[in-house]
């Protein structure tokens, strides 16, 4: 899959558009969701042009693997998250319900979420 540099994030990340942003490093961006579904939701991004969480495993430098990480780390801590607990989502493409095709990580967390799928 090709990426789309028109995508939301990436014109987040020129600039093009604001966000509110959490955290920041030389290759990651994290900012608070538009559209929260729990009273922490942030969404964590490489700088990096990937498109899914298989691209940037596949292509991304180790540098930037470790950044991302960590970030993921540090910004669950940052956020409050740790003690009680939280969930990480990567939506992946289609049948993942992906939205925006830029690589995202959802932290979600700060209180009993629900099943991790519903049932039907
Ligand atoms: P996904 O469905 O996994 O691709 O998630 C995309 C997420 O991006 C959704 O939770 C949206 O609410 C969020 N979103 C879309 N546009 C923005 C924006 N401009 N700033 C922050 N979050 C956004």
């Amino acid at each position: 899959m090709a990426y789309d540099s028109e995508n939301i994030f990436a014109k987040i990340l020129r600039g093009d558009i604001p966000c509110n942003k959490f955290f920041e490093d030389d290759h990651v961006l994290a900012f608070h969701d538009i559209a929260p579904q729990a009273p922490t939701h942030i969404l964590v991004i490489p700088k990096g042009a990937y498109t899914s969480y298989d691209d940037f495993a596949m292509n991304a430098s180790d540098e930037e693997i470790l950044a991302f990480t960590r970030a993921i780390g540090k910004i669950a801590a940052a956020a409050g998250v740790v003690e009680d607990g939280y969930r990480l989502i990567s939506n992946t493409r289609e049948h993942g319900r992906q939205d925006v095709p830029h690589l995202h990580v959802h932290i979600i967390g700060g209180k009993k979420l629900g099943l991790m799928l519903p049932r039907d």
